[in-house]
């Protein structure tokens, strides 16, 4: 899976792109931690990584506040979106249950471009979108990281790029 550093700074970075504040973004990005808290129950990639489960748990906070004109329909549009980015991400890294229960297949997406160092022109392009059964099947223990070098290295690129955008557009006003 995507480690979770990645999984927040993805939106994080989408949002403050879109002209959301600083604070309001890390709030609403946190929430693309949300599906991987099935690890407590040790099940990972379980239905809370299902875009129609969390579309139909989601849908009320979207409806309800349309419904009284309370304003906050947008906000929890947007943090809808953001929970999706979630399993969306982990489906390029692992099968994942995206559609279920509509579709008891979990989907993997392979996209790569592969070459040799040796011989740079002979590219290997794989796509490959595959398929296995739906299963929630309990692990003992779940390693995994919570950030790796390059997420890091991608985190500290993108956070500097997102702090000199906003400093130039206050004190330029570009
Ligand atoms: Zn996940």
């Amino acid at each position: 899976m995507p480690e979770p550093l990645l999984h927040f700074i993805v939106p994080f970075s989408v949002l403050v792109m879109c002209g959301i504040g600083l604070k309001k973004s890390a709030f609403f990005a946190s929430f693309a931690l949300v599906p991987d808290l099935d690890v407590l129950f040790h099940i990972h990639r379980s239905f809370s990584h299902s875009a129609i489960i969390i579309f139909l748990l989601c849908a009320p906070a979207v409806i309800i506040p349309a419904v009284k004109h309370s304003g906050r329909t947008y906000d929890a549009a947007m943090v809808t979106l953001v929970v999706l980015s979630h399993p969306f991400l982990d489906m390029f890294t692992y099968f994942t249950p995206l559609f279920w229960p509509l579709y008891n297949y979990s989907i993997y997406i392979v996209a790569e471009l592969m070459t040799n160092m040796e011989n740079i022109a002979k590219v290997q392009w794989v796509f490959d979108i595959k398929l296995q059964p739906v299963m929630f099947n309990q692990t003992l223990s779940i390693d995994a990281p919570i950030f790796t070098s390059p997420c890091v290295a991608v985190t500290l690129v993108i956070t500097l790029g997102l702090v000199l955008n906003n400093f130039v557009r206050k004190k330029i006003g570009f």
